[in-house]
C-alpha cells in the first residue's frame, strides 16, 4: 500500500469533524454548499467508502481526503501536498484512527 493511501480512509472520520454525524447512508453535509442543512436535511453530500472518495450532488464537489482537506485549509492539493499529508498526520483524529486499525 502507498505509504499516503493508508490516509484516505481517514476522510468519513475528518468529514464527521468538520459536519458532523451522517444524515443518511453515508450522506452528510456538504462543508463547500451546506446541502443537508435545508427543509427536508438530505444530504446531498455522498462518501464511497469503497473508494474513500467523496461527491456532492448539490453543488458538484468531488474528490478525497486531501482534496477536501486542502480546500478547508485553503491549500493547493498539488504544490502543498506534503504539508497536507503532515498536517493529517498531526490530526487526533486521524491519531485514533491509526491506533484502532493499528496502520
Ligand atoms: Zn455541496
Amino acid at each position: 500500500m502507498d505509504n499516503n493511501d493508508r490516509l484516505k480512509p481517514f476522510l468519513i472520520d475528518y468529514i464527521q469533524e468538520i459536519t458532523g454525524k451522517s444524515k443518511g447512508r453515508n450522506q452528510y453535509i456538504c462543508p463547500f454548499c451546506n446541502s443537508g442543512t435545508g427543509r427536508n436535511r438530505t444530504g446531498a453530500f455522498t462518501i464511497y467508502p469503497e473508494t474513500n472518495t467523496y461527491t456532492c450532488f448539490a453543488c458538484g464537489e468531488k474528490g478525497d481526503i486531501f482534496t477536501i482537506f486542502a480546500k478547508m485549509n485553503n491549500l493547493d492539493c498539488r504544490s502543498d501536498f506534503p504539508l497536507i499529508v503532515e498536517e493529517l498526520e498531526k490530526n487526533t483524529i486521524f491519531c485514533q484512527l491509526k491506533s484502532r486499525h493499528r496502520i
